[in-house]
């Protein structure tokens, strides 16, 4: 009816969304500064070609990377109870979980995932940085425990993608309880005899790196990852000194022992392909005489597993057996 509002706001509205087209086709790099296309910023899973920075990246890019193509499936994680604590700091605890579901489109930090890598199944998890920092609280917890579960269902192999500040404050105690409990996650498979691959991702800090995020059977990082419990702000104000360059970084944890590779994203599924290759697949037979191949792999950790267990079993038993007799000895002489 109004020409001011029928025409003229409408076509203004149009030249603001076209101006602003360009922006979210070109991803600028955070180290170099480098315009990248986005087309070609998806292709090179969100490295800069220029710098070989790595950037963050979703679960859901990441697993589609990782996996051969149509055999990823999501695996259900149990949803834990909504804000025990009626935590609230600036805002209602239960309205940052909603903003942040809103942004991300995720549930919660850590999505899980089952597929196949070269034809092995697989069970993956990763966090969500964009979802409060990738924060660890039950929700995370349950996450990696359904992932262990499932792992130990298949059969197959977890490999965990960790990035986070950390513990979630929102929940306080009950995300510091999550430490323990995904330890206890990571020992389900120790005892199924299955591997347990981790790949920091940057950051991983606090209470993630301080639990399961270094019990990895095999520790990978990408490069220039920042790995830590306290930051190297932090430290630096505690100590008042500087610190080395480069200091607590993926290359300078494996430059210290901390980890077993520094790969990068572009390489992850080629890598990742030939460590669960290397250990999942059946060991040829020649190798099986072999000790060191035995143990080398997953068949014959689990023989070694019951190995031990057999060591360990005739001698509580010969025990208890002792036991026994000494009180019926006893008995007989009262
Ligand atoms: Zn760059």
């Amino acid at each position: 009816m109004n020409w001011l509002t029928d025409y003229v706001r409408p076509k203004i509205k149009q030249v603001f969304r076209t101006r602003e087209m360009p922006e979210n086709l070109w991803q600028k790099c955070d180290s170099c500064g480098q315009m990248i296309f986005h087309r070609d910023f998806e292709a090179q899973l969100h490295v800069c070609d220029n710098c070989g920075h790595h950037m963050k990246i979703g679960p859901d890019a990441r697993f589609r990377a990782l996996l051969d193509e149509g055999t990823m499936a999501a695996v259900e994680v149990p949803e834990p109870i909504a804000d025990p604590l009626k935590f609230r700091d600036t805002k209602r605890y239960t309205d940052r979980l909603k903003d942040a579901r809103s942004k991300t489109g995720f549930k919660d930090a850590a999505t899980v995932v089952e597929g196949q890598m070269a034809g092995v199944p697989v069970v993956l998890a990763a966090h969500a940085f964009d979802f409060m920092g990738g924060s660890m609280g039950m929700a995370v917890g349950n996450a990696l425990l359904a992932a262990a579960e499932r792992a130990v269902a298949l059969g197959a192999p977890l490999i965990a993608f960790p990035a986070a500040g950390g513990a979630r404050m929102q929940e306080g105690i009950l995300s510091l309880m999550q430490m323990p409990r995904t330890t206890v996650a990571v020992e389900m498979l120790r005892e199924a005899g299955l591997p347990f691959i981790v790949v920091l991702t940057d950051p991983t800090t606090g209470g993630v790196t301080a639990s399961y995020a270094m019990l990895g059977d095999i520790q990978i990082a990408e490069p220039g990852a920042l790995i830590c419990f306290a930051g190297p702000r932090v430290i630096e104000q505690t100590i008042r000194e500087k610190l080395p360059e480069g200091f607590q970084r993926a290359e300078y944890l494996l430059d210290h022992g901390m980890l077993d590779m520094v790969v990068d994203r572009r390489q992850m599924r080629e890598t990742l392909t030939l460590v669960v290759e290397m250990l999942m697949r059946p060991v040829p037979l020649p190798l099986l005489d072999d000790a060191e191949g035995a143990g080398k792999s997953a068949a014959g950790r689990k023989r070694k597993v019951a190995a031990e267990k057999d060591a360990a079993g005739p001698s509580v038993e010969s025990e208890a057996a002792a036991d026994a007799g000494g009180e019926a000895e006893a008995r007989s002489k009262g």
